[in-house]
């Protein structure tokens, strides 16, 4: 008895949830990117300032560290972010 009356709603539009966003972690800065800028990158290592090339050139993202050549054996299987 009471067809339900066809309602062609749903076939207005045509999927528009995309193309929004983009671009919005450009300005959320990660916590190492700030520690590295806190950190006095190239300067001399602490613990091998007795030794050449220990500019401490090297940045350890696990560590949150800059560290120096010498320093870098303990390092190796951590993700690191090399500067020059
Ligand atoms: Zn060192
Ligand atoms: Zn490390």
């Amino acid at each position: 008895m009471n067809m339900m009356s066809y309602n062609s709603n749903n076939s207005s539009g045509g999927g528009g949830g995309y193309g929004h966003g983009g671009g919005e972690d450009m300005n959320v800065k990660p916590a190492w990117l700030e520690r590295l800028m806190a950190e006095t990158f190239f300067g001399g290592c602490g613990v091998h300032q007795n030794q050449r090339k220990n500019e401490k050139n090297i940045f350890c993202l696990h560590c949150c560290l800059s560290i120096c050549p010498h320093c870098l054996s303990s390092h190796r299987p951590h993700p690191l972010l090399q500067g020059n």
